[in-house]
């Protein structure tokens, strides 16, 4: 029987134990946190009985995962609930952009932009899971289906600020705008609409849903999946050096391309070291989790019913904001975004006192202390919600990088998605998992397709360090 050692119990590692241990092999996890998890872990911050994500909290893409779809995670407590409408992006003045999961009743509420809403994101939804196959994984590789690859990579090259002059009212430009800014990049880059047109195609088609009982739920689901096939998953382990390795026939590496380059040092190609230690790191996010009395004051009527609010005001402002942080400015009124995740899966409050996820983008390592500034956003849309509150926790750029060192200065998408690391991961080379020493692989979300807790780079990288096991056995 071969052996696994999988570092990291993020999404990613536990997809990449679960599609390792059912080959067969004897897997076995480190997690050097108290709990599984990485950035799907949920849990009490302010009172008891309030539940909190502490990191991912809606799931377009997790939903739609052909992965985690095929391992029936249902059977392990896994049920996704659906807030009645997917996202609202609220304008001074009290009117919004509306993102429903039906095209059809996003395109009827955007006026004259309805259409244009409809024209670009019709097609990609409904082919959606089809171009699943092509765009979950590497992106140099010879595509399952090339004219749906094509309609749909086309668009993404563009910069978000020319997808945002497709529309003529302020409330369809900033309804992009604001899943636009998702990618931490600059919205007039190249393939800076890329994420964007992912995640809006993503959620016409499966919604933006909460996972009930917390994200954790997502780990919890896979932990069980892979101890059904004899896989084991130790806490508390942190792998600093090649010699906390225990000795395996396949090595996967859950973690940042930088702490890779730390633990395996001078036994990596020096090409892949130089790319590891070059890895570019997006910039920051600043949590702030929130009691809430009676949830929010929106002024907006629909944001009372919204899973998911993108605080950016008009396009303009949001194009400007991310332009900033992406320089190391921050900005006096920085982009952000709010989870009201109670609202789909009420379990997570007690009695009247809702728990409000927010985090606001903020430069790469920043560390000032933005919660002021990000219930100022809030008060911006809903007069009186300071109030209201009855406690918070903040959560720095300093502190995400403590709660999980993959979160670099604060970067929760594990690297900017620039045009070179959007499309090769971590190193320029066809084969994005391999370290370059055989039997040792990176699988975390640093590798393509990228963030979410989908588990599809564990999956891939997996996919291919069997595939090198196979081959090597035969030779
Ligand atoms: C605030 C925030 C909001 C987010 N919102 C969303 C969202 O709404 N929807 C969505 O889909 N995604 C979201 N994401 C992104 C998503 O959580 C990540 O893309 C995803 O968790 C990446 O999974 P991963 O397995 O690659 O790594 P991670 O989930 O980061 O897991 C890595 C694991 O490795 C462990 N580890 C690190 N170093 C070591 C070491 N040396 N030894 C042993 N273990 C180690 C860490 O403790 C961690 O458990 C969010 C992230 C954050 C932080």
């Amino acid at each position: 029987m071969s052996t696994a050692i999988v570092v990291g119990s993020g999404p990613n590692g536990l997809a990449a134990a679960v599609v390792l241990a059912r080959s067969g092999a004897q897997v076995t996890v480190l997690e050097a946190a108290s709990e599984i998890g990485g950035g799907t872990r949920s849990g009490e911050a302010i009172m008891p009985g309030l539940l909190h994500d502490h990191c991912s909290a809606i799931h377009p893409m997790a939903v739609g995962s052909a992965f985690l779809q095929s391992l029936g995670l249902e059977r392990h407590g896994l049920t996704w609930r659906w807030p009645e409408i997917d996202c609202v992006h609220p304008l001074d003045g009290g009117e919004a952009g509306v993102l429903h999961r039906s095209v059809e009743a996003t395109a009827a509420g955007l006026g004259r932009d309805g259409s244009r809403w409809r024209l670009a994101f019709a097609g990609p939804a409904a082919r959606f899971d089809m171009l699943a196959e092509d765009i979950m994984g590497p992106l140099l590789r010879l595509p399952r289906h090339p004219l749906a690859l094509a309609r749909f990579g086309l668009p993404t090259l563009l910069p978000g600020s020319a997808i945002a002059r497709l529309f003529t009212t302020e409330r369809g430009r900033a309804l992009f705008g604001g899943v636009a800014a998702h990618a931490f990049r600059p919205l007039h880059y190249p393939l800076s609409s890329a994420i964007a047109l992912g995640i809006i195609a993503a959620g016409h088609r499966h919604g933006w849903p909460v996972a009930a009982g917390g994200s954790r739920s997502i780990s919890a689901a896979l932990a069980a999946v892979l101890a059904e096939h004899g896989g084991r998953i130790e806490t508390g382990i942190e792998v600093r050096h090649a010699r906390d390795l225990p000795p395996a026939d396949i090595t996967m590496f859950d973690l940042a391309p930088r702490a890779v380059a730390d633990i395996i040092g001078d036994r990596l190609p020096s090409r892949v070291t130089r790319a590891y230690r070059r890895f570019r790191h997006a910039p920051g996010a600043f949590k702030v989790d929130f009691a809430v009395d009676g949830g929010v004051p929106w002024t907006n009527p629909d944001a009372h019913r919204a899973g998911t609010l993108h605080l950016g005001g008009p396009y303009a402002e949001i194009a400007a904001t991310e332009r900033d942080i992406h320089a190391g400015r921050m900005p006096e009124r920085p982009f952000v975004l709010i989870g009201q995740q109670y609202l789909a899966d009420p379990q997570r409050s007690v009695g009247d006192i809702h728990p409000l996820y927010s985090y606001a983008h903020v430069p790469h390592g920043y560390t000032g202390d933005a919660t002021q500034a990000v219930i100022s956003q809030i008060e911006r849309f809903a007069p009186g919600f300071r109030e209201r509150i009855v406690g918070h926790v903040s959560r720095s750029t300093t502190d995400m990088h403590a709660h999980n060192p993959n979160y670099v200065g604060g970067d929760i998408v594990t690297g900017a998605k620039d045009v070179r690391q959007l499309v090769f991961g971590p190193q320029p080379t066809l084969s994005p998992y391999d370290t370059g020493i055989p039997g040792m692989y990176i699988c975390s979300a640093a590798t393509p397709p990228g963030p979410g807790a989908h588990g599809m780079c564990g999956a891939n990288a997996a996919e291919t360090a069997l595939r090198h096991f196979r081959r090597s056995r035969l030779a």
